[in-house]
C-alpha cells in the first residue's frame, strides 16, 4: 500500500511529514542519507530555503543522485522553497532563477513568502513589488503555488489567509501551543494545505522532553502525542528538520497516522493539561488573550505560555530559550519581554481568570531570565 497523502492547496498531495533541509545541510553525503531515509520512510515533501545555507543545492544534487539509482517517491518529491519578502521585483527574480538552479528544476511546486511577520510584507506580497515578482514567476510556469511562513500576529495571519491570495501556510502550531490552531482551521476550511513548522523544536524541545512530561504522557511518548495530535487536528504536513536518517524513525512509525485520536492519546491529552492547571492552580494562564492589547505591548499570554510550561511540565530549559531570544530576533519573535510591563494595572480587570498579571510577569522574568541583575520594579 502506497504511504498515505494529503492535499495541499491546489498542488500536488504531500506526505503526513515534511522533511525540513535546514539542518542537514553540512556535506552532500549528510543530505543524501538523510533524503533517501526520507524517501524509504514514505515522505514525498521537502521544504528548504535560501536562508539555509547550502541546502539547497546539496538537496538538488541529493534528489539527483537518488533519481539515477531508481530512489524516488512513488508520486515523485515535492519541493517547497522560499523567499524573503522585500526585495525588488528585479532581484527577486535573480533570485528565483538563481533557487531553480540549485534545485536543479525547471519549476518548483510550492513557493513560500519567508516569514510574512508584519503588515509591511503582507502588503509587498499582495500590492507591492512582491506581487509582480509573484505574478511573474506564475507566468513564468516557475513557480505551481504560493503560500506563505508567518510567525506573526493573529490577525496578520488572518488577514493573509483572507486575501484568498494564497494557497498554502506554514504556521507554529503545537499540542502546548494552540494558540494559532483556530488559524489553521480557517485556513483549512479556505482550501489551503496547511504545514506545522517544527511541532518537535519549537513545540517544547519534545525531542528531549523532562521527566514530568514523560510521565503525564506515558505510555505515550511526547513526541508522538505532539505528532499525533496535530495530525488528528487535519494538518495537511508537519515538518521535520532531520539532522540524522535516525531521526525519521518515528515519521515511518507515523507515517500514516492520520485518524481520530485513539482513547488513550485523548486521556494522555487530558493528562497534561491537567498538569499544568494542578501545578499551576490558581496562577494558570488559560492563554485566552483577553488581557491584550497592553499600552506598552508586552507579550501577556506569550510570557505568561512561557511559565506555564516551566512550571506546569518542568520546560524550563526550553521556556528560557525562548524567553531570552525575546527582543533578539527582530520580526520574528516577541520584541518585549517582562520588562516593558510599568504595572499600570490596565491588564487586570480584562483577564477571567483573575491572575495578578504585573506579579506574574516580574516572577517570570526572575524565573526565565539568563543572569538576573537587579529588581525591575517598585
Ligand atoms: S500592568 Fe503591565 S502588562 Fe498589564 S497592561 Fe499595564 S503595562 Fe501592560
Ligand atoms: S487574560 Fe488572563 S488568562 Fe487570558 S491570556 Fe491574559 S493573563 Fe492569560
Amino acid at each position: 500500500m502506497n504511504p498515505q497523502r494529503n492535499s495541499f492547496g491546489i498542488g500536488p498531495k504531500v506526505s503526513l511529514f515534511t522533511l525540513g533541509t535546514m539542518r542537514a545541510n553540512e556535506s552532500i553525503e549528510q543530505m543524501y542519507s538523510v533524503v533517501k531515509e526520507a524517501c524509504l520512510a514514505g515522505i514525498n515533501h521537502v521544504e528548504t530555503a535560501p536562508a539555509y545555507g547550502l541546502a539547497e543545492s546539496l538537496l538538488g544534487e541529493a534528489i539527483t543522485m537518488l533519481d539515477s539509482e531508481g530512489i524516488s517517491p512513488f508520486d515523485k518529491w515535492v519541493i517547497t522553497s522560499k523567499i524573503l519578502p522585500g526585495v525588488s521585483s528585479k532581484n527577486g527574480k535573480r533570485q528565483l532563477l538563481a533557487m531553480l538552479k540549485r534545485l536543479r528544476v525547471s519549476k518548483i511546486h510550492n513557493l513560500a513568502i519567508h516569514g510574512l511577520n508584519i503588515p509591511e510584507h503582507l502588503s509587498w506580497a499582495l500590492n507591492g513589488e512582491g506581487s509582480e515578482l509573484l505574478k511573474w514567476a506564475k507566468s513564468q510556469g516557475l513557480i505551481g503555488q504560493i503560500g506563505f511562513s508567518s510567525h506573526g500576529s493573529f490577525s496578520l495571519i488572518e488577514e493573509a489567509i483572507d486575501s484568498k491570495k494564497f494557497d498554502f501556510c506554514s504556521l507554529h502550531l503545537h499540542l502546548l501551543d494552540q494558540t494559532r490552531m483556530p488559524l489553521a482551521k480557517i485556513a483549512l476550511k479556505a482550501g489551503m494545505g496547511v504545514m506545522a513548522i517544527s511541532p518537535a523544536d519549537k513545540g517544547g524541545h519534545l525531542h528531549t522532553p523532562s521527566q514530568t512530561l514523560i510521565k503525564v504522557c506515558s505510555p505515550i511518548e511526547p513526541l508522538e502525542l505532539a505528532y499525533r495530535f496535530l495530525l488528528s487536528q487535519g494538518i495537511s504536513t508537519l515538518t521535520l528538520g532531520a539532522y540524522r536518517p535516525e531521526d525519521l524513525s518515528l515519521a515511518r512509525r507515523l507515517v500514516n497516522e492520520n485518524k481520530s485520536l485513539s482513547q488513550a492519546e485523548q486521556t494522555a491529552i487530558n493528562r497534561v493539561t491537567k498538569s499544568l492547571k494542578d501545578r499551576l492552580r490558581e496562577t494558570f494562564c488559560g492563554q485566552c488573550t483577553k488581557c491584550l492589547p497592553c499600552p506598552k505591548a508586552v507579550p501577556i499570554p506569550t510570557i505568561l505560555r512561557l511559565r506555564n510550561l516551566a512550571i506546569g511540565l518542568d520546560l524550563k530549559t526550553f521556556s528560557k530559550e525562548r524567553y531570552n531570544l525575546i527582543g533578539k530576533a527582530g520580526h520574528w519573535w516577541e520584541k518585549n519581554d517582562a520588562r516593558a510591563c510599568e504595572n499600570c494595572g490596565e491588564c487586570l480587570p480584562k483577564c477571567p481568570n483573575k491572575l495578578n498579571i504585573p506579579k506574574l510577569l516580574e516572577e517570570t522574568h526572575i524565573q526565565l531570565v539568563d543572569n538576573p541583575r537587579r529588581r525591575l520594579w517598585g
